[in-house]
């Protein structure tokens, strides 16, 4: 197994994989988890409404609709942005493809842009060339964890009528200035997948601060269902309608109990996430051959993920080679993302003018390093060793 042995033929840096991802969970939350157990919801109770009060809060947003997913999140908020068939949506070339998928659920168009070299965020002028009388909708990601420029977004969305739907899965407890992200798109989306800042195993919200998109979000989770289980409680009537066509994407008492318990600790999350981004920016600083992502000004970073870039020209081989290597060496590098048009089904669907030429190479040289506030300063530092190591024995 070729693939297993380090590059020097000696042993790994590491002796066990070291995962590019891992949640943080303590006796708190299990508590938090136990309680609901034995109370009278799992489901649709009362600490869906605690959550979402706690997250609106703490993003600055006047509404938060709990679903299902990081994936719900995105078609929920397709659907108050009323996506449909005939009418369009940019997203950025570099994101992860439920970004995309969305809007293919409401079965509108998909026209990708492409990004910025240095910081891998959408380029507000590449969104501008792709508007046409059909766009809806732009949605945002910020990518790695730090905001896109929402402000320029922001601008072409309302000189056009456009709704902004910002994909936030990376970035919870980011600010861009003094505006929290939940606070700032016309509908912002979040993911609680064990990977991100915190987790309800599976989850996610849409924050607006507009009544009737936080209506049209909550009808959505619920098959479309116009009054809600709890007010036909309080109306004594059996009585409800299928507005709309709604899907079942509910975030269970149990999920959002973990969800408001975590939330307690994220400023210590991200407290250690940026802590680990100085440490690996100042180990892997004297390498020439690998670049960190520009980080932007007026910003805080949520450090998602700690992406490198590699100067494939001061090297003899490839990202997969290098990738291959890290692994032997038991680090979990990762690559974030394959651009979502290069995935068969978008590059199937139908041929689109457009062209996005520095997500395409950009792709060939990014790898993201491990990054989770359960690692420590000796984990960090093995994988800067390994950088190196590889690195090193790559070096043109
Ligand atoms: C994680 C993620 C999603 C999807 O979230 P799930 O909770 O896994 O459905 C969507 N977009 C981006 C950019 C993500 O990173």
């Amino acid at each position: 197994m070729p693939e297993t042995l380090a590059i020097d033929g000696g042993t790994p840096v590491r002796e066990q994989m070291l995962p590019y991802a891992h949640q943080l969970i303590d006796a708190s939350d299990v508590a938090a988890v136990t309680a609901v157990l034995s109370a009278d919801y799992l489901t649709t109770g009362p600490a869906v409404e605690e959550f979402e009060r706690a997250f609106a809060d703490q993003v600055g947003a006047q509404y938060a609709v709990a679903v299902s997913s990081g994936t719900a999140a995105l078609h929920a908020a397709a659907f108050a942005a009323r996506l449909g068939p005939g009418n369009e949506a940019v997203v950025p070339a570099m994101t992860f493809a439920a970004t995309a998928n969305c809007c293919r659920f409401q079965g509108a168009d998909v026209v990708f842009a492409d990004v910025d070299p240095d910081t891998l965020e959408v380029d507000p002028g590449e969104v501008r060339k792709r508007l046409t009388g059909r766009t809806r909708a732009i949605i945002a990601v910020d990518y790695a964890g730090q905001p896109c420029d929402l402000d320029a977004l922001r601008s072409l969305a309302v000189e056009h009528e456009l709704t902004l739907i910002e994909d936030a899965s990376h970035a919870l407890g980011a600010c861009l200035d003094d505006r929290p992200v939940g606070s700032i798109a016309d509908l912002t989306t979040f993911s609680f997948h064990p990977a991100k800042q915190i987790t309800t195993a599976e989850g996610g919200m849409v924050t607006t601060d507009d009544a009737d998109m936080a209506d049209r979000l909550r009808r959505f989770r619920n098959h479309g269902i116009s009054v809600d289980h709890r007010r036909r409680g309080e109306l004594n009537s059996w009585f409800y309608e299928i507005t709309d066509l709604g899907y079942n994407y509910r975030l269970s008492d149990l999920q959002c109990a973990l969800g408001l318990s975590q939330l307690q600790r994220l400023e210590d999350f991200l407290l250690r996430r940026a802590e680990i981004a100085e440490r690996y920016l100042a180990a892997l600083h004297d390498l020439v051959q690998v670049s960190p992502l520009e980080v932007l000004p007026r910003r805080r970073h949520a450090w998602h993920l700690y992406v490198i870039r590699l100067q494939l020209e001061r090297l003899r081989t490839g990202r997969d080679e290098v990738f291959r290597a890290l692994r032997a060496e038991n680090i979990g590098v990762n690559v974030h993302y394959i651009p979502v048009p290069m995935h068969p089904y978008y590059r199937d669907l139908k041929p689109h003018p457009t062209a996005w030429p520095v997500a395409r190479s950009a792709y060939e040289s990014i790898l993201s390093l491990p990054l989770w506030p359960g690692m420590s300063n000796s984990d960090v530092d093995d994988v800067a060793e390994a950088v190196h190591k590889v690195i090193n024995a790559y070096a043109a």
